[in-house]
């Protein structure tokens, strides 16, 4: 299978973490999400020692929790001495509110409202991550107004462009994030900080886009991002000390994907930094890094209830799900591909082709096409590989769908770590 925490039990069931799924989906309802804890953790564990090795742990590695962002999630980050990345107030508050230390957090977004900056100053974020000329002066403005000095790292674009969705690419000069280098505009926002008494520029950071596979992009990255530093430091003598490269490793959504491994990401990655410091006579920087995907993206799934399945002759064979585009919008914004599993059939081959369909009134609302499952039928549980980064994240009440549970499984046991909106929760906030 997939991953090797996905499993087939005696009764023919798919088990994820030891934990029977089909039997997941009658006690808690479907559609469901869920988490395999222990694979989560593995995930900190190998970012983390693999900087250990390479670089002597001058690293910090953030987990980039717009990929999925709940309070369990932010306390297992912790727990695991990660750092946290957020891009919302919203984000910002949820990470807080279960005491994750302000010290550890850096603050993204292509527009951080007034409020979210001063939400930002006054809970002492470590890092604020500059994206633009506006959000430098008002945040000078802001921290002078509250008396403080706030860390920063310029956002840049290094005109790297990678192969994967034109959606997930974020190197290049035609993005909204960040400075390009290509025309001056990072030097210049240097020369800008450089002015003002309540920012201090400690680093810059680049995050070239997501679901790479491809090592050299990084490896690119890494020599324009030090010849930059080292350009900062001739033009106005000042030495940064902290790179961040952000995030974007791959994960295994198909059999057929080759995702590189975490240990070697790594090591190919403080390799070019070290390469690139000696040729430019740069001192090594504290590396960062901001896994999201790849940290929660892997041993996890989604269950789902069949209630329909639709042969059209000569056409194709809808099997309908109870969710669909509102818990994952993935395959509707960019045809992201999954691996499809009829939980309670997992040791019968999957020779039956179909499309996976949503229950929102939206042609477009489906999960898979011709995609190849055991065959189905009404009332069997149907599993999606792969869901834990950006579905419950990216969730919505389209068609007032109260949004699902999301339960962690580790050691064989299964805990709620979010509970199932209902109807009453719909129309909470209406008058
Ligand atoms: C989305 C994002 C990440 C995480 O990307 P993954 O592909 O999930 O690893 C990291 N940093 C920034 C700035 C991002 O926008």
């Amino acid at each position: 299978m997939l991953n090797n925490r996905f499993g087939v039990n005696e009764k023919g069931n798919l088990t994820l973490g030891g934990v029977d799924t089909v039997e997941l989906a009658n006690t808690y309802g479907t559609p469901l999400y869920v988490m395999d804890e222990n694979d989560i953790r593995n995930n900190c564990r190998e970012f983390k020692s693999a900087f250990d090795k390479y670089y002597g742990g001058n690293a910090r590695v953030y987990f980039a929790s717009k990929a999925f962002s709940c309070k369990e999630m932010y306390r297992i980050v912790e727990s695991e001495m990660l750092c946290t990345d957020v891009v919302s107030g919203g984000e910002l508050y949820t990470a807080l509110s279960v005491g994750f230390p302000a010290e550890k957090i850096g603050f993204h977004g292509n527009n951080k409202t007034p409020e979210e900056l001063a939400l930002a100053l006054d809970s002492n974020v470590g890092r604020i991550i500059v994206d633009n000329i506006y959000e430098l002066h008002n945040l000078n403005a802001m921290a002078k107004d509250k008396n403080k000095v706030q860390k920063i790292l310029l956002r840049i674009k290094p005109g790297i462009d990678c192969h994967t969705h034109d959606y997930v690419k974020t190197g290049q000069i035609d993005c909204k994030f960040g400075f390009a280098l290509e025309n001056g505009e990072a030097v210049k926002a240097v020369e800008e900080v450089l002015k003002m008494e309540n920012v201090e520029l400690v680093g810059i950071h680049c995050h070239i886009g997501s679901q790479i596979f491809e090592t050299q992009p990084f490896v690119d990255a890494a020599d324009i991002m030090v010849a930059l530093a080292k350009n900062i430091k001739d033009t106005f003598g000042i030495t940064l000390s902290e790179i961040n490269f952000g995030g974007g490793y791959g994960v295994k959504y198909l059999e057929t994907d080759k995702p590189v491994s975490k240990d070697e990401s790594i090591r190919l990655l403080c390799e070019a930094v070290k390469t690139a410091c000696e040729t430019y006579e740069f001192p090594l920087p504290a590396l960062s890094i901001e896994p999201g995907r790849s940290i929660v993206g892997d041993a996890n799934l989604t269950l789902y209830k069949i209630g329909v399945v639709k042969n059209i002759e000569n056409v194709r064979t809808y099997v309908s799900i109870d969710g669909g585009m509102g818990d994952n919008p993935r395959y509707a914004l960019y045809n992201a591909e999954y691996e499809v599993v009829v939980a309670n059939k997992a040791d019968k081959p999957r020779d039956f082709v179909a499309t996976i369909a949503g229950k929102c009134c939206e042609s477009g609302d489906l999960i898979q096409e011709h995609t190849k499952i055991q065959t189905p039928e009404v009332g069997d549980t149907l599993a999606v590989l792969t869901t834990g980064a950006y579905n419950y994240s990216m969730a919505s009440n389209y068609n007032r769908i109260p949004r699902p549970a999301a339960v962690m499984v580790k050691d064989g046991e299964a805990r709620l770590i979010i509970k199932r909106e209902n109807y009453e929760d719909l129309i909470l906030k209406d008058i």
